[in-house]
């Protein structure tokens, strides 16, 4: 096999990998938009779906041949690992015949988003992993691992032709409620020559993705819902069901209803059979507050119905909110329609902030920090990464004991030589026959 790494190897997000086998076939594992420009800001509102003509002159969309809408499809499949943008925000741009493959959950967060979130499109041909089994993808045995990670149903991809295995991580952790999963690969290892491994984490300072586990995040939650007597609100992503687990229980055990918004109870219901533990709309101790913007998306994509099952089971309205703050914890996006809620109540101050994202996220200017200021009140940072430590790459780096580490997904590639033994750096857009570096290391 040929392995070009197209984006990715020296930065985190825009992952886009190709193999190219003996035979000529083509697969791209991952097509992700980088998560910041190249000068370090934020992209333009609607960057990831202007026209691929356009993306592909600046570069956004790495030049592949016979992979856009274009040409003639000359790559057999985009197979991705997860539903983060990084890995998947640009795949609605490949050719509308090149099948875009992925897990149930990766597949059901990504139709989600196009309903809710600006700049999402799901690519036009999608094919669902089957559970558990390897698939003939073009010409490549590709078995699709589960992982725990912050994106839900999360997969690293083990690729096999020409007698060679590459495993790529996706992106992974050990520390997840479904952390277990990253125990069952270090007792069953996929034999692989090369291991394409994330490395988000190496090179930063510990702590800088927040506590150690998930578990500490839903302890320090239950604390602090037993404890303030007002509103908590919990600033989160949707798509981290963990968080929303973790939130789910310590409001159960401290009595409180948890509130959540209709994006987020149609992503639970999207997921629910993934697992029973998701709560729905329709369980015990939730509640969905309306927001007009919300609402409207589900009348523009005829899901209105699904609203109104969502109101008669669970809907709380402002004035029970202002009746009884201490009664709640509201899970929310940081937004305007947010802060114009918590400004409806009558002591606004007595509102305990949680932000439940990457602690660098709350610098910059947004809805809840400006509330935040306004009011008084000092945030809490209540978070843990979605990214194996150091500590855990190094245990599966051993348990894999591939020829060879490829570093990818990482601002600090060079530092892979001091963690792991038998390091090759693959630099973007330099292909490389895997038989070479097979020999050599
Ligand atoms: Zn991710």
């Amino acid at each position: 096999m040929r392995l070009t790494i197209h984006r990715g190897s020296r930065e985190i997000g825009g992952s886009c990998v190709e193999l190219a086998a003996s035979t000529g076939g083509r697969i791209l594992l991952d097509l992700g938009m980088p998560l910041v420009q190249p000068d370090g800001s934020d992209w333009p509102r609607g960057t990831a779906t202007r026209p691929t003509e356009e993306l592909l002159q600046e570069g956004i969309l790495p030049d592949i041949p016979g992979l856009y809408g274009d040409t003639n499809p000359q790559v057999s499949a985009v197979v991705l690992s997860h539903a983060h943008l990084d890995h998947y925000g640009l795949s609605h741009h490949v050719h509308p015949d090149i099948p875009v493959w992925g897990s149930a959950g990766t597949l059901a967060v990504l139709w989600a988003s196009e309903v809710f979130l600006p700049d999402v499109k799901a690519p036009t041909l999608v094919r669902e992993f089957p559970s558990g089994e390897q698939v003939d993808i073009g010409g490549f045995m590709v078995t699709a691992l589960p992982v725990d990670h912050a994106a839900p149903d999360s997969r690293a991809l083990l690729v096999e032709a020409d007698g060679q295995a590459v495993l790529y991580s996706g992106d992974l952790r050990a520390h997840g409620h479904a952390g277990h999963l990253f125990d069952d690969l270090l007792d069953n290892p996929p034999t692989a020559d090369v291991l394409l491994l994330e490395g988000t984490v190496v090179g930063q300072a510990p702590g800088s993705h927040g506590y150690p586990r998930e578990a500490d995040v839903e302890r320090e939650f239950t604390e602090l819902l037993g404890s303030h007597s007002g509103l908590v609100v919990v600033v989160a992503s949707g798509q981290n069901v963990d968080r929303v687990v973790s939130l789910y229980r310590a409001a159960q055990k401290t009595g409180r209803e948890l509130i959540i918004d209709p994006y987020q109870a149609y992503v639970l219901r999207a997921l629910a059979g993934l697992s029973s533990g998701l709560p729905q709309f329709d369980w015990p101790g939730i509640r969905v507050k309306f927001f007009h913007r919300q609402v409207a998306r589900l009348k523009e994509t005829d899901q209105f119905p699904l609203a109104c099952r969502m109101s008669r089971a669970a809907k709380v309205t402002t004035e029970q909110l202002v009746a009884q703050p201490e009664r709640f914890v509201l899970a929310a996006r940081s937004s305007i329609p947010t802060v114009n809620l918590l400004n409806r109540l009558h002591e606004p101050s007595r509102t305990a902030v949680v932000w439940s994202l990457w602690k660098g996220y709350w610098s910059r200017p947004n809805p809840l920090r400006s509330f935040c200021e306004t009011h008084g009140i000092d945030p809490l940072f209540i978070h843990t990464g979605g990214h194996a430590s150091q500590e855990d790459l190094q245990r599966l780096a051993a348990a894999v004991a591939p020829r060879a580490v490829v570093p990818i997904h990482t601002q600090h590639a060079a530092r892979f030589d001091d963690l792991f033994s038998r390091v090759m750096q693959v630099p973007d857009g330099a292909p490389v026959e895997i038989s070479e570096f097979v020999a050599s290391g």
